[in-house]
């Protein structure tokens, strides 16, 4: 990697944030582009959140970022401009500097459904999906698949009220059926039996140590499993869906579709997707 003292600096924002492969990814997209640049991790605790942004309001050489765990809702309240999309999810993957101004938008949910339709063949439409998780990246998950189509959506959270609030989002937002549920509940074991997809976008798994991110007793082999998490890059929860004959998915893809999109929103160019995937794999082999 090259840059030089006048180069553009990207910044990835996370507690904890050691895990993330965007700056490897990043950088080899950054050096494929001929970009003069570099992408570096900055960890912060939420408290710290407002006084980084402000710094980036006031550094010259900014060039983007993103916003990882468990930033994303919190970033939506500190841009000074929503993109669309973020505004509709209330969260924000990506900063984009406007002149001394930030924009917040998201990528995660065209970059996970890029990855469930392309790498699943899985076509979210007239389908019953189940989404573990009510942050940042569950509710991108939950909007795109309301949109996307999906019959009926369940949403497990352990603080059940984050849950509900996130079903009301999607079912006033996109029309669909969606109700928020305690992982629990004892409607749980029937809704799963009934449904086709089932979506990990909690940080349970992120530990090698951690349990299944839901009983895997509750899993049929006509469920697909995707877990967002892609670092282990085989969490319990996959481990244990593969014994039960389930398709199972991780989060590698989503990461390398999210992240070219937000190259994009940066640069303007078209990100080389041949080169991050590359340092992905060379990174986790
Ligand atoms: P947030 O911090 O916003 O949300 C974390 C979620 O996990 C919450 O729903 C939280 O529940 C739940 N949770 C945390 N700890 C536990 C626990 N011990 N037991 C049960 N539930 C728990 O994080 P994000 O939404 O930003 O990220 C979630 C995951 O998705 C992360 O693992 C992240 O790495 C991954 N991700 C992957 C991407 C990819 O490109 N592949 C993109 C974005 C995220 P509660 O509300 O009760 O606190």
């Amino acid at each position: 990697m090259s840059f030089t003292a006048a180069a553009r600096v990207f910044i990835v924002f996370g507690d904890p944030v050691e895990h993330s492969l965007s700056p490897v990814m990043q950088n080899a997209a950054l050096q494929a582009a001929g970009i003069d640049g570099l992408y570096i991790p900055w960890r912060v605790k939420p408290e710290g959140l407002p006084i980084a942004f402000e710094s980036l309001r006031r550094m010259e050489n900014f060039g983007g970022a993103n916003v990882t765990l468990p930033h994303k809702e919190q970033a939506a309240s500190l841009v000074d401009e929503l993109s669309s999309e973020a505004a509709s999810v209330g969260a924000v993957n990506t900063l984009v500097p406007r002149g001394g101004h930030l924009l917040g938008a998201t990528t995660d949910g065209r970059g996970f459904l890029r990855s469930l339709q392309e790498e699943a063949g899985f076509v979210p439409r007239g389908r019953q999906a189940v989404i573990l998780g009510a942050g940042g990246a569950a509710r991108a998950v939950a909007w795109s698949l309301a949109e996307a189509g999906v019959s009926r959506l369940f949403i497990l959270n352990r603080t059940v009220e984050r849950a509900e609030s996130l079903a009301l989002l999607v079912s006033r937002g996109c029309g669909v059926s969606a109700i928020g549920l305690c992982p629990s509940d004892p409607r749980v074991s029937e809704k799963l039996a009934d449904s086709e997809l089932l979506v990990n976008a909690t940080s349970v798994g992120l530990a090698a140590s951690d349990p299944p991110a839901i009983n895997p007793a509750l899993l049929h082999p006509r469920i697909l499993v995707y877990d967002l998490i892609y670092r282990p890059r085989e969490t319990a929860l996959l481990r244990e869906a593969k014994k039960r004959g389930c398709r199972v998915l991780g989060g590698l893809g989503m990461l390398l579709y999210q992240g070219a999109l937000a190259f994009e929103l940066w640069t303007g160019q078209k990100a080389s997707e041949e080169a991050m995937r590359r340092a992905l794999i060379e990174t986790l082999s």
